[in-house]
């Protein structure tokens, strides 16, 4: 069932996920949950579940109609530097140029219960390591410069301000 998608400023986005003991029916509803909240917006690749209230380690995303799921992931390694002009669902129409390592190395359980390691670089390994920041309470204005940052608050205010704003905007930052 589809739930609200939480925003910036709600503590559940601030507060560490806890790890998920057994990947039972329940873990299996709340990723159909987030698939089915993540699916009522138009931009949206990926969710974590403390985006829809819940705070436990369970990211999903949906890249070329393949929806996939992973219980308690982990960055295990990184390597390289990318910049990405990234945004988030619980930071709506903010886009921010984020500089971050290019390829990593996940860890996670799947739905089958199944250990994996997944080896992701560019738009997936971004789609990762923005995801499971989520779950560490970590959100992507605590990836940015502090110009940046300062910046990108300001222009987050105007947009929130301005709900009837139009169009979507892009922020360039250095
Ligand atoms: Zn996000």
């Amino acid at each position: 069932m589809e739930q609200q998608i939480r925003t910036f400023g709600d503590p559940v986005l601030k507060s560490k996920a806890s790890a998920v003991t057994d990947v039972d029916g329940k873990i299996a509803r709340l990723v159909d949950d987030m698939f089915d909240s993540l699916y009522t917006t138009d931009t949206g690749c990926a969710l974590a579940a403390p985006q829809i209230g819940v705070q436990k380690q369970v990211i999903v995303w949906d890249i070329d109609d393949e929806p996939m799921a992973l219980v308690n992931p982990v960055v295990v390694e990184s390597a390289g530097e990318f910049v990405y002009t990234e945004g988030c669902l619980s930071i709506p129409e903010l886009f921010v140029d984020i500089l971050r390592p290019n390829q990593v190395l996940i860890r996670g359980i799947t739905l089958d219960g199944e250990e994996v390691e997944i080896e992701a670089d560019d738009f997936l390994g971004r789609v990762f390591q923005h995801e499971i920041d989520h779950l560490n309470g970590v959100l992507m204005f605590d990836r940015m410069t502090p110009e940046q940052r300062k910046e990108a608050m300001a222009e987050y205010r105007r947009i929130q301000e301005a709900p009837q704003a139009p169009q979507r905007r892009r922020l360039k930052l250095r």
